[in-house]
Order: structure tokens, then sequence, then C-alpha cells
């Protein structure tokens, strides 16, 4: 099978700039060589401590940030550098969800218009027949076609979150990143917004890469899960193969964190010690080292490579 979207040693370097000259005395290496695909219908989780570069990579990928190195392939096409009207015709194909879709936007904003904004940017529709497909966009997500002339502050955060689902489906993409969209939620709210976009994915077609901090939001979602740790993958797999045998010790780490209903799958917890390190001075060799229960001398000198491991992807000197 062909990927829809294919990432090839993606960089996203911040500059950090100190003194009254303004001077760049480093990088930021928010995003440091990644390389995966993403397959149709699939939904690949993406996880990892905040900072750690998820949605600078969703962002990058998406060419709302520019890379500063590698290519983004979409269905065979490198994405970077492509021409703006050629770029914008092909974004459309693409859509993000946020957090919160309304945190951004004025709040004189009506639903309505929320949803019908990518509608306006590329001018598809007529007045009449754009009003009647923001009402089909926001019964397709469960909610009643009346919401259209309200505004945001008037709906539950799960209702807003429905619409600013509705409003990216409303160019019919083939491809969504999911920017921590149930982060804000209660735990309740997540399964019923989680639940509705695997209708969606069912029901249009839909592939999504889904951001998140923690490995249970995406277990139920997920076809494929990477985790990240301070811009790079450190392990990528099925998520079966992920959940019942992680290998990588901060997979391991995360997993363990994490509620076990079943007393019977308990294990001991790992305690993750420390905080994630400064991504503007990161630990030399793996940067999990300092946190790293099974650290070794190679650990603190060189950096792993991802390497294929029997079917997954592991950046680890465990694994030679
Ligand atoms: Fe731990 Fe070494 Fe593996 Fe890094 S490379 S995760 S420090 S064992
Ligand atoms: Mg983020």
């Amino acid at each position: 099978k062909q990927p829809l979207l294919e990432v090839r040693n993606l960089k996203k370097y911040f500059p950090i700039r100190k003194g009254i000259l303004n001077r760049t005395t480093g990088y930021v290496k928010a995003v440091d060589g990644l390389n995966f695909s993403i397959y149709p219908g699939e939904t690949l989780g993406l996880v990892g401590e905040s900072g750690c570069g998820k949605s600078t990579t969703g962002r990058t990928m998406l060419q709302l940030l520019k890379p500063t190195e590698g290519e983004v392939l979409y269905e065979g096409r490198n994405l970077v550098g492509l021409p703006f009207g050629e770029l914008r015709q092909i974004r459309k194909d693409m859509q993000m969800v946020f957090q919160d879709p309304f945190a951004s936007l004025d709040p004189r904003f009506t639903v309505g218009q929320l949803v019908s904004e990518p509608l306006d940017i590329h001018r598809v529709l007529q007045r009449k027949a754009k009003t009647r497909r923001v009402e089909e966009l926001l019964e397709v997500v469960g909610l009643s076609g009346h919401y259209a002339n309200r505004y945001g502050h008037e709906f539950s955060g799960g209702q807003r979150q429905r619409i600013g689902i509705a409003r990216a489906l409303a160019l019919n993409p083939k491809l969504i990143v999911a920017d921590e969209p149930v982060s804000a939620l209660d735990v309740s709210i997540q399964s019923q917004i989680i639940n509705l976009m695997q209708d969606l994915q069912e029901q249009f077609q839909l592939t999504y890469l889904f951001i998140a901090h923690d490995l249970s939001v995406v277990k139920h979602i997920s076809t494929r899960v990477g985790v990240m740790y301070l811009g790079r993958i450190v392990e990528l797999g099925a998520k079966r193969d992920l959940f019942d045998a992680p290998k990588h010790p901060y997979t391991q780490a995360l997993l363990s964190a994490a509620p076990q209903p079943n007393p019977l799958l308990r294990k001991e917890r790992i305690v993750l010690q420390g905080d994630v390190p400064n991504p503007a001075d990161p630990p030399s060799g793996c940067a999990f080292h300092p946190r790293c229960q099974a650290c070794m001398s190679i650990c603190r000198t060189e950096q792993p490579a991802l390497k294929e491991v029997d079917g997954r992807y592991i950046a680890c000197h465990l694994y030679p």
C-alpha cells in the first residue's frame, strides 16, 4: 500500500536569540529528523510529554510552519517548497483539529462563521449552498443545524470540539491532524469525541494523525503509534505490539504510568525520574539517558538511530 503521506528526515529548528543584537546563539531542535509514513484510512497516534515536538511535527507536516530540512510527500508529491498557489490547492485535503477551536478566534464569530470559514477562504460555495452545507456539517457531528447562529461561549467543551471537527470536515479533507483534540475534556466526553472521530473516519474514509500526551487516549483509536521524545521518534509500531510489549524504556515508562484497570496486568510502576530536559540544551547521546533505568555507557555518547526490530522501529542501544 502506498502511503498517503510520508515524512523524510523532517527537521524544524527554532533559533534562540539573545542580547541587544538579537544574535542567534543556538537552536531548539523541536523536530530533529523524523521519518514515518501515514497510510490511507489509518490513524497514526503520536504520543509524548509536552514540549517533545508533537505539535510542531503536525504543523510542519502541513506546511503551516516551514521545515528547516526534509521532505513531506503527499500522494508522492513533495510539499516542501511548493509555490503557494499549488500548496493551497493540496492543503484543502489536509485539515487540523485543535484543542479548542474557538480559542484563537474573535468571540464575535458565530458557529456558522467558524464552520464556513474554510469554504470562504477557498470560495467554493454560494451563500445559500453554504448555509445548507454548514447545517449538514453540524448534523454530521451530532449537533443541530440551528446552532449556526449561536456563539462559541454558549457551548460546552465537547460541543465546541464537535464544531471544530465540523469545520475541519468542510472541505472534504483526506487527512486530519488532530492536535490534542480531547486533552481539555472530561474523560467521559473524551470517549464521545473519539467515538465520533472513528465514525467519521469510516463514513468519509479519513486518515488521521492523532496527537496526545497520554498513551491511553490513543489506545482505542490508533492503528499504529509513534512515541516521541525531544524531537525524535523513539518507538513506532502497530498499536497491539506497542501496548502489549513496549520495548523502548521510555514507552515502558509512559505505559506503566497509565492507569491499568485489570490488576492481573498491572506491572510494577516505572517512575520517570526528573523532568523533560531543556530542548535548547538536550543531553548528549541518547536524549533519554538521564532518566533511563537501563542506561549504559554508550548511551551517554552515542545517539541511537531508529532501526527496524521485529516489525517495529526503535531507537535504543538495548536493541542493536
Ligand atoms: Fe536507555 Fe540507552 Fe536505550 Fe537510551 S539508548 S533508552 S539510555 S538504554
Ligand atoms: Mg502541543
